[in-house]
This record gives structure tokens, C-alpha cells and sequence, in this order.
């Protein structure tokens, strides 16, 4: 098919949930992307932080094939050597006990939620349990995960969500002390906001939330989807705190493109859910979890952390350089390679002039562009975009 043909039939059938971009994608080598029409694109997205080992990855490619010949799916009341050996290296990475896996990061964040709330009713014997989120923040767009989500745009149509959600201001400990009480069973917050504009937590927010926790008895839900396996320089972002959550949410680069994401707890909160508390039809398949298997040890196999900790340098080094040039920027924010520049105009315009020089990024907001490239990228990768860029501006 054609472009043209590609996009109209497109927005023939698909429900119109996005503004897309007029390119067809087709096919991707390393940190590029070609579309339809042959162009090529410099990858700054990876699919929203998912392709952290980049496109075409031929031992990921062949595992993959391998799985598919052997077993695509049986369901969960079965065992599978991928899920297991998926289940001991993502509980080994994070530091929690036990792992349940979903197919994305918002059934992550729901099956966090559930978690959270039976292991309060098995500690309390009642229901009616609170949660204390963040304003800004980003978990998914189901009931549960949007119901803890703090942009009033993305919650307004669907009301009632589940009640008993309290949103405070990130990074500030003192709101988020104000909506803590008794029937506060967790909090819940990305340890750096993806979505709300790359906003990393300050130290002393996580640890002083992390002492509050220990103290009253509330689970610390760590929500790692876009920030963790990796993509800051350590394999989860809170380890760059020195603390643990009770809780974490994974997904996005966990299968880098086939779609699974989990939630993993310590065996003690772990426990709280039986069977028939939980379940999911395709979560943990064995194809899914060959993805993940073969996703940590490319990780090893390509000293995917030293890049991430060598290239960011680099990268934070340019992007300071453009802030410095450039009236429109305001503040360069972020950890590893996970980074945006908040801007004083629209982002939408730079975003569309980037891609006519041929590279992709995406914006957080309307004023924040933001960086997330495949975590293989070298520094020759970050002087080409800098390029793009710099013409994006002058187009
Ligand atoms: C992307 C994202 C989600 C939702 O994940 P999906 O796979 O799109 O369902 C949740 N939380 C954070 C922090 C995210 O970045």
C-alpha cells in the first residue's frame, strides 16, 4: 500500500483516539526507522521508551522466531520455562520476591492497586481503603489506573473512578503529608514523571515518603514503566535513591515491543493475593516472556547500563549547550536517557519540523520535548540529532 492509501484507510477503521503523525512506519535498523516511502528517521522515542535494544536486534529477532515455532500460548494453568526464567530475572533486577505478569504497563498499575487494597483488607479487615497519587502523573487510561492518573483532562468524561484517590504535589512533601490518614493503604507516584514533562523525584521526596511508609504502615507503590530497565543507568530508577518501594510497576522496555509488563512485590505483601484474586488470559505467555528473557541478556551482552551512564553525559552535555543557545528553552530536566527540555512555545511545531529532518521525538505536554532513545545509542547518534534539531529550529 501507499502512504496515502496506509493513512486513509487508517483513519477509516481505527477509532480516533490519536493526532498521528502523517508517516507510515515500515521497518527499523539499530536507531532508525524508514517509512513507507524509504525516508529515514533518527529514532528519539523508541516507541515511548519500549526499543531500548533497537530495531532489528537479530538474536532478539531469532529468539523470538524460535518461541514462535515451539509455543505461542497455553494459559496460565499451565507452567512455561520462559515465564519462569522471566519471573526470576525481573524479581532478581528490581529486588522484589514475586512478579505477576500482565500484557501492559496499565494492567501493571491495576493489578498494583489490587494488590495494595487486599493486603489492607487482610491487615485491617475492612475495606474502604485510600491511595495517595501525584498531581501530573501518568499510570494508564483503565478505570483504575486513570483513576489514580493526576491530569483532570484525561479523568473528566469518565466519571465516577474509584473513590478514595487524594492527589498531591509532586515533590512536595508537605501536601502529600496533609492527605496521608488512617485509611491510607499506599502511595502511588513515578519516581520520574514521563508523561507530566520529565520530572525526576528530588532525593529527600522519595526517602522522607519512603520513612512515612515504614512508619504508618502504608505500601510505597513505585510506578518504573517508562523510567526503569535501564533507560536512567541503573536497571530501576529508584535504585538511584537508595531506597526500595513495596510495589513496582513494570512494562514499555520489559518486552522491548512485545507487549508485556508486570508488577512485582516482597513476598510478605506478595502473598496477599490467592488464587482467584487476580488473573489474565495472555499475561506471562511464553511467547512474551522468551521477550523478556532474551531482553536481559542482550542487557548483559551489550553493556546496555555503561552506554546508557557513558551517552547520557554526552546527551545532557548537548541539550545543555541548546538550552543556553536558544531563548525558547527554559530548563533541561531528566535522568540517563530519559530527558526533556521544557520550552516556552509550542512544542507541536518543532516536533513536526523535526521529523521533515528526518527525526523523531516526542513532546510530554505541550511544552516539553522529550528524549528517549533506544538505549544503544552513541555519541556520534546524539551529534546527528543535535543537527536535526538545530535545523528543526530554523524551518
Ligand atoms: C506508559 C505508562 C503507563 C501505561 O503503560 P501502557 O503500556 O501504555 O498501558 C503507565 N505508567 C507510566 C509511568 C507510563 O509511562
Amino acid at each position: 500500500m501507499k502512504t496515502n492509501e496506509i493513512i486513509e484507510t487508517a483513519e477509516e477503521y481505527l477509532i480516533h483516539t490519536y493526532n498521528r503523525n502523517q508517516i507510515s512506519l515500515e521497518r527499523g535498523n539499530g536507531v532508525y526507522l524508514y517509512d513507507a516511502d524509504g525516508k529515514e528517521y533518527l529514532d528519539f522515542g523508541a516507541g515511548i521508551a519500549v526499543f531500548a535494544i533497537g530495531y532489528n536486534n537479530s538474536e532478539f529477532n531469532n529468539a523470538l522466531k524460535t518461541q514462535i515455532d515451539r509455543l505461542i500460548h497455553t494459559s496460565n494453568y499451565f507452567y512455561n520455562e520462559p515465564a519462569a526464567l522471566a519471573a526470576k530475572l525481573i524479581t532478581k533486577a528490581t529486588g522484589m520476591d514475586r512478579v505477576f505478569f500482565t500484557n501492559s504497563g496499565t494492567e501493571a498499575v491495576e493489578g498494583a492497586i489490587k494488590l495494595a487494597k487486599k493486603y489492607a483488607f487482610l491487615k485491617t479487615g475492612r475495606t474502604g481503603h485510600e491511595i495517595v497519587a501525584m498531581k501530573n502523573s501518568f499510570h494508564g487510561r483503565s478505570m483504575g489506573a486513570l483513576s489514580v492518573t493526576g491530569n483532570k483532562h484525561y479523568q473528566e468524561a469518565f466519571g465516577p473512578l474509584i473513590p478514595g484517590i487524594r492527589f498531591a504535589e509532586y515533590n512536595n512533601l508537605q501536601s502529600l503529608k496533609d492527605l496521608v490518614n488512617e485509611k491510607t493503604c499506599a502511595i502511588i507516584l513515578e519516581t520520574i514523571q514521563g508523561e507530566g514533562g520529565i520530572h525526576p523525584a528530588k532525593i529527600e521526596f522519595i526517602k522522607e515518603i519512603r520513612n512515612i511508609c515504614d512508619d504508618k504502615g502504608i505500601l510505597l507503590i513505585l510506578d518504573e514503566i517508562q523510567c526503569g530497565m535501564g533507560r536512567t543507568g541503573k536497571m530501576f530508577a529508584y535504585q538511584h535513591y537508595g531506597i526500595e518501594p513495596d510495589i513496582v510497576t513494570v512494562a514499555k522496555a520489559l518486552g522491548c515491543g512485545v507487549p508485556i509488563g508486570g508488577f512485582l512485590a516482597k513476598e510478605e505483601i506478595a502473598k496477599a493475593l490467592v488464587p482467584g484474586d487476580h488473573g489474565t488470559t495472555y499475561g506471562g505467555n511464553p511467547f512474551a516472556c522468551a521477550a523478556v528473557v532474551k531482553v536481559f541478556e542482550l542487557f548483559e551482552k551489550q553493556n546496555i547500563l555503561s552506554n546508557v551512564n557513558k551517552v547520557s553525559k554526552y546527551l545532557e552535555l548537548k541539550l545543555d549547550e541548546l538550552v543556553k543557545e536558544n531563548e525558547f528553552m527554559i530548563e533541561r530536566r531528566g535522568i540517563g536517557l530519559m530527558q526533556g527540555i521544557e520550552i516556552s512555545v509550542n512544542s507541536k511545531e518543532i516536533i513536526s519540523n523535526s521529523l521533515k529532518q528526518g527525526l523523531i521525538l516526542f513532546s510530554a505536554g505541550t511544552n516539553v520535548i522529550r528524549f528517549l532513545p533506544p538505549l544503544i545509542i552513541t555519541e556520534k547518534d546524539v551529534d546527528k540529532m543535535v543537527v536535526k534539531l538545530r535545523q528543526a529550529f530554523l524551518s
